[in-house]
């Protein structure tokens, strides 16, 4: 990650390449700054920086076998330290850096909740760990591989229980020669006061939205209206952003499908409801939940009477129409089975059911109860 592929942020970037220039990095940094606005991919383009060994003015070079390792993610002397959660076969981050990676691949600007998605809980929280400590006094006691600094970038320290911290306040204080710990951290108050103490703030304010608005059109070719639209309802929160994106491609994507869905349940149309599953049924598992809570959600509002624009998803008229169309065969003697019925379903894809069968088998069924006036 070098600098320049961050977005905004130039006064923190001159500040970090200044401490490089004139020796003056000191050992442990805190860098404190909102949720999505780039704490982490600068504490990396600043670990890249100072390990890169034929800097440029201002960035790394890009080049240099060290800048390919740190783009790799797999330098020996830059260490990452992340909340897990803890099981008996997961003890530290290296247990689950291989999810890291593919996490820092696909973005660099993400949430907690984001992270623990990708380890497969994202209701569960996350924690540093005692045995998290001990591996990183581990592993900042031994000598720098490539003979340079040897870095630790922790993100998320807050979710470090006491236990953890107070492991770790004897190598803050007092490092091994040419050691550098970057905390990367959203919420000071909950760090606590002694690894505090020993850390020197960096300062990492909100994006502007105008920078998150630029780059949402460069990078996701949106126009700027809705970049615009985006980067205000983030305000300038770039993962906020990125997952309002996201949210906005599923939620068209439910609707298209749910109206398709009853108009083939109505018209009873085996042929093409088969050619409809198989849609459904190659669109992953997790998008499939998604679009079973989603009919959950339209079989509720038939029942009271009206749609609702969600705030991602304004209906056109012809949407409208059909629904208005629709609403009449929800009523009171069909919307239990029919509940039930997509509760099962969803019940039953979470446990690895064939999608094929499950979701002609739910169509054929909710062909008889739409009958039910
Ligand atoms: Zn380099």
């Amino acid at each position: 990650m070098q600098f320049n592929k961050i977005i905004g942020q130039e006064s923190v970037k001159a500040h970090l390449i200044d401490t490089v220039k004139s020796k003056r990095i000191s050992h442990a940094q805190l860098f404190l700054g909102p949720a999505g606005c780039g704490s982490l991919p600068l504490s990396i383009a600043y670990a890249q920086y100072i390990l890169c060994s034929n800097k440029l003015d201002s960035d790394a070079c890009g080049n240099c076998p060290s800048c390919l390792k740190v783009a790799k993610f797999s330098h020996p002397d830059l260490h990452f330290s992340f909340p897990i959660h803890l099981l008996k076969s997961t003890r530290t981050s290296d247990d689950v850096f291989v999810e890291w990676k593919k996490q820092l691949e696909t973005t660099m600007y993400f949430s907690l909740q984001d992270w623990y998605r990708t380890l497969g809980n994202d209701n569960k929280q996350g924690t540093i760990g005692t045995d998290e400590s001990q591996r990183i006094v581990k592993k900042i006691s031994l000598k720098s591989f490539e003979g340079g600094y040897k870095i630790l970038i922790m993100w998320m320290p807050e979710q470090m229980n006491n236990q953890a911290a107070n492991k770790l306040l004897k190598i803050i204080e007092e490092p091994p020669k040419n050691t550098l710990f970057l905390l990367v951290s959203q919420n000071q108050e909950n760090i606590i006061s002694t690894i505090l103490s020993r850390t020197q703030l960096v300062k990492i304010p909100r994006l502007k939205e105008k920078e998150l608005s630029d780059y949402l059109v460069q990078q996701y070719g949106l126009s700027v209206e809705d970049a615009d639209t985006y980067a205000h309802l983030s305000e300038g929160n770039v993962s906020l952003a990125l997952s309002l994106i996201d949210d906005k491609e599923s939620a068209s994507f439910n609707l298209d499908n749910f109206i398709k869905w009853m108009r083939l349940c109505y018209t009873r149309n085996i042929g093409e409801t088969i050619d409809w599953v198989d849609i459904i049924a190659s669109a992953g598992r997790e998008a499939q939940k998604n679009f079973i809570v989603f009919a959950l959600g339209m079989f509720r509002q038939s029942i009271v009477g009206h749609y609702a624009d969600t705030d991602l998803v304004i209906l056109t008229s012809a949407q409208r129409q059909f629904l208005e169309k629709f609403s009449p065969f929800i009523n009171h003697k069909n919307i239990v089975v029919l509940t039930e019925l997509l509760n099962d379903a969803h019940y039953h894809l979470e446990r690895n059911a064939n999608p094929k069968i499950l979701f002609l088998d739910v169509s054929l069924k909710v062909f008889a109860y739409l009958k039910r006036k």
